[in-house]
């Protein structure tokens, strides 16, 4: 099955910082309406069902927010002060063009830097603090740049799609359009070929700052499956070591499974025994403390049996995280093909831990 590069160009040209979210959902909403109706709670999660009266009822989500900042002050001379929305590198940000998402549509900005040539060897050895920094819209007074944001308004780093070498592209969405795109195209698949099972997609907000709307829609929904799906930091760069990240991770290898602390131990060996039944590539990677994702919440609030996989990234929380969109197409294929396996007689007494 092809990857459908246009979907997932399509979700990370939305800008959906956390509590800003809605335009990301907006994608998944009219995505899935042609197979499914999607519901949403005032937290910002959106949820469709394919197979709405089947059993056992599983549940495969992502979080749709990104990382980003956000206005806090705008200073005589018209500069925008801002904090962070998430966890946002203050070195990435000097000299580079961002976007605030003002309620008239976006206006771009450049975060100013004092020239190196002007610069103490202090200052040139350390990024400033975001409190530091500032954002020059072009405005030359408060009333200037108030008339095109305020306070509270989302910025983020422009919306790219940039294709690289090998099938890979870079973009500073992708954490986590790459893991909604697997929930999207997993229900595409099983409602092409439908089974017992009930299948939820689930687009989760709030991710990268509290967890919340992972914990909101695991009371709500009580399934008995979760499959929750995020990005992991691929191994396969110069900068991070297979050694210190719990096992190698590459890009183009498939989607890491979890295997350890994060999730359910039958469910996520039955994933690795269905994945290799099916011919679908995946790696393993060890688990032995917190996921940082909304597996967690979900676990605990749900009360499911839980797999958690994650789409290889390099660069994560930057203006260009890369990754092998293929792998979430893999990603895709494999969701639907558990959710099938699952379908074939539901024991929930197999995914209670026994000696
Ligand atoms: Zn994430």
């Amino acid at each position: 099955m092809a990857t459908d590069l246009e979907l997932l160009r399509e979700l990370c040209a939305a800008a959906a910082p956390t509590g800003f979210e809605a335009p990301a959902q907006e994608v998944v909403r009219r995505r899935l309406a042609p197979i499914a109706a999607a519901q949403g709670d005032a937290l910002g999660n959106l949820w469709a069902d394919v197979v709405p009266e089947g059993s056992p009822h599983v549940v495969v989500t992502a979080h749709n927010d990104q990382i980003g900042l956000i206005v806090t002050y705008v200073d005589e001379h018209g500069f925008v002060s801002f904090d962070k929305i998430g966890g946002v590198d203050p070195q990435l940000l000097p000299g580079r063009n961002l976007v605030i998402h003002g309620s008239a549509g976006p206006v771009n900005g450049v975060v100013g830097r004092k020239p190196s040539h002007k610069m103490t060897a202090e200052e040139r050895a350390k990024a400033p603090d975001l409190h530091e920094q500032w954002i020059d819209v072009g405005a030359s007074t408060r009333e200037e740049a108030l008339a095109l944001i305020q306070v509270g308004d989302p910025i983020t780093f422009p919306a790219n799609f940039l294709p690289l070498a090998n099938g890979r592209f870079g973009s500073p969405a992708f954490d986590n359009r790459a893991g909604v795109y697997v929930c999207i195209r997993a229900m595409e698949h099983y409602a092409a070929v439908p089974a017992a099972a009930r299948l939820t997609a689930l687009a989760t907000v709030h991710e990268e700052t509290t967890f919340m709307g992972a914990k909101a829609a695991a009371l709500r929904m009580q399934p008995d499956v979760m499959i929750v799906v995020d990005v992991d930091f691929a191994s396969d760069d110069p900068g991070l070591d297979a050694k210190k990240l719990g096992g190698e991770v590459k890009l183009g290898a498939g989607p890491v499974i979890h295997r350890g602390t994060a999730g359910n131990l039958a469910l996520t060996d039955l994933a690795i025994a269905v994945a290799k039944e099916e011919g679908i590539a995946v790696q393993v990677k060890a688990m032995g403390g917190r996921t940082s994702t909304d597996a967690e919440e979900l676990m605990a609030a749900g009360q499911a049996a839980t797999l958690s996989f994650s789409i290889p990234l390099r660069n994560m929380h930057s203006a260009f995280e890369v990754v092998q969109p293929d792998d979430a197409e893999a990603g895709a294929l494999l969701a639907a093909a558990i959710t099938r396996r699952l379908s074939e007689g539901w024991d929930a007494e197999r995914f209670v831990p026994r000696a």
